[in-house]
């Protein structure tokens, strides 16, 4: 596993956008009048779930990939992941022509199974509750030789998801706040760092599930917080503790973090689809909850006549599920 001596900075997302151009899609900036007279503020919705697979994790996937000695390639990929991250390397390793072996929790929503499994990924299941995928992970990198690039604690993945903010402000200029959704915090601490130079006095907040702040709790604390595997509709976000190289980014770049509860990311999927005419999955609307919500900021300065970013992180749900969310 490739690790930079030096700590992560603003030319790793630059390098990682050279590296996914013409790869990833630049995906559109959105607004809408109504979520604007909502917050109180301008909206910028840079909308991931129309990325390749369906979610920003493309971007760190490949970039990381796109990294790899002939050596590493001979051998392929290996990773584990409750969802997107496996699509996205299962994706990526395809383009790139190498193998890709993904371990999977077995209660993983089956669109994100058979997506990875179509992409011709080979899965490995094992059980979230009584084993841990780090260890199967390493034990697999080991005896297959091959290179285990996890979903958010690695540097070039957080330089990758980074790029999604860095065409943010590319497009819509400077940002007054930036709302971005945390599980183990690749997407937060990238764009963070594409925002410490493209937008030095913007806000970067954090937005995790109620039952999962872990990430809230360790910005506060000052260290890395364990809480367990949380309860949320937002299987994207289910993380029990944020990355060592994650951490170390969030607590210089990031002012603070959210939370939002189930009901709440139900009511932002619901607004979502019937005014800006988009499917996004339970995770990808933590950061446009804290907005339409009156989530963010509580008690403190309002949003009133702000620029405000939005990440839309993905939007891969059954659609099933996704009606049985919004009718309930
Ligand atoms: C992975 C994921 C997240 C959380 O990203 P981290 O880099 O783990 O913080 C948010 N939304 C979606 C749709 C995801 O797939």
């Amino acid at each position: 596993m490739s690790e930079n001596a030096s700590p992560l900075q603003y030319s790793d997302v630059e390098q990682a956008a050279r590296r996914i151009e013409g790869a990833a899609h630049r995906t559109p900036v959105l607004s809408s009048r109504t979520a604007d007279g909502i917050a109180g503020a301008n909206l910028f919705f840079k909308c991931e779930n129309f990325q390749r697979m369906g979610a920003f994790k493309f971007r760190g996937a490949y970039n990381a990939i796109a990294k790899f000695t002939d050596a590493q390639r001979q051998a392929g990929v290996l990773t584990f992941s409750s969802g997107n991250h496996a699509q996205a390397i299962a994706l990526s390793a395809k383009l790139a022509g190498i193998r890709a072996a993904i371990i999977m929790p077995n209660d993983a929503p089956a669109l994100k199974v058979q997506a990875t499994k179509g992409y011709g990924g080979e899965v490995i299941f094992y059980d979230r509750y009584t084993e841990n995928r780090e260890e199967i992970g390493q034990r697999l990198a080991r005896e297959r030789g091959m290179t285990l690039i996890p979903p958010y604690d690695h540097p070039d993945v957080i330089a990758g998801q980074g790029t999604a903010a860095k065409e943010l402000f590319d497009e819509a200029g400077e940002l007054d706040v930036l709302l971005v959704p945390l599980g183990g915090g690749g997407l937060l601490a990238g764009c963070a760092l594409a925002a410490s130079q493209l937008s030095p006095n913007c806000k970067i907040i954090g937005v995790e599930p109620e039952a999962g702040n872990d990430g809230q709790q360790s910005l506060r604390s000052g260290a890395i917080v364990d809480i367990g595997v949380p309860q949320t509709i937002a299987d994207g976000a289910q993380t029990s503790h944020l990355g060592r190289h994650n951490f170390a980014v969030i607590q210089r770049l990031v002012d603070d973090i959210v939370t939002v509860s189930d009901a709440q990311l139900v009511e932002t999927m619901k607004f979502l689809a019937e005014r800006m005419k988009m499917i996004v999955e339970p995770t990808g609307c933590l950061a446009a909850a804290a907005a339409l919500q009156g989530v963010y900021p509580a008690g403190g300065e309002p949003l009133a006549g702000k620029k405000v970013g939005i990440l839309i992180s993905g939007g891969n749900v059954d659609l099933g599920r996704f009606a049985s969310l919004v009718a309930g």
